[in-house]
């Protein structure tokens, strides 16, 4: 199976990173979302096998013990992430490129096994505030789901120096116009 190309955009939740990544698919018919697999419960939003492949944690740790996951994490607890080998296959298949949105660790781990076959970009939200700001104002979030989240996002800040690129997500519209040159630079 030939390797095809893959970018991935990260950055601690409440960065905007979704957002980046919903307007480039949008705009770029090449491109195709990578579905992650999760064993969170599904926000009302929400579209099973579109978002997420919403799964039980039994369901996830049989595909763990099949090595079906190009990479997987237990984000929080009983709380597991990871992207299926299949998925990103089924993309590459369409001659199309894979976009991601996982967590810092996740990425980073994808990256190494990518190299420059993949485009890295980390969101940063302009300040630390803005972060507490963006986090506070979701209401899908419990006191302690919270707490948790600020805490992963503050640390996920201190490992931007090892992506391809920063993106600082300040003013939106700059920030899509910025994500967009980047994928178009790496894809010519
Ligand atoms: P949320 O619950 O807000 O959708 O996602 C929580 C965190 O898990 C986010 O930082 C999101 O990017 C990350 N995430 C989503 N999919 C994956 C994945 O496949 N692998 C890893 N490691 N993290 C993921």
């Amino acid at each position: 199976m030939t390797t095809g190309k893959l970018i991935l955009f990260c950055g601690p939740s409440g960065s905007g990173k979704t957002t980046i990544v919903h307007h480039l698919l949008k705009n770029n018919p090449a491109l195709s979302f990578s579905v992650s697999a999760t064993t969170r419960s599904k926000r009302d939003v929400e579209t099973d096998g579109v978002d997420y492949h919403f799964l039980s944690v039994e369901e996830f740790k049989k595909k763990i013990s099949h090595d079906e996951f190009i990479e997987w994490e237990e984000v929080y607890k009983n709380g597991f992430y990871g992207t299926l080998k299949p998925e990103v296959e089924k993309i590459w298949k369409q001659g199309k490129v894979a976009v991601f949105d996982v967590d810092v660790e996740g990425g980073l781990k994808i990256k190494k096994k990518f190299g420059d076959a993949m485009l890295a970009v980390f969101v940063m939200p302009p300040t630390v505030d803005d972060l507490h700001k963006r986090l506070h104002a979701r209401e899908t979030e419990t006191p302690e789901s919270l707490k948790a989240r600020i805490a992963k996002s503050e640390h996920e800040l201190t490992f931007a120096f090892r992506f391809d690129k920063v993106l600082i997500n300040d003013d939106r519209e700059k920030a899509f116009e910025e994500a967009q040159q980047m994928v178009n630079e790496f894809l010519k």
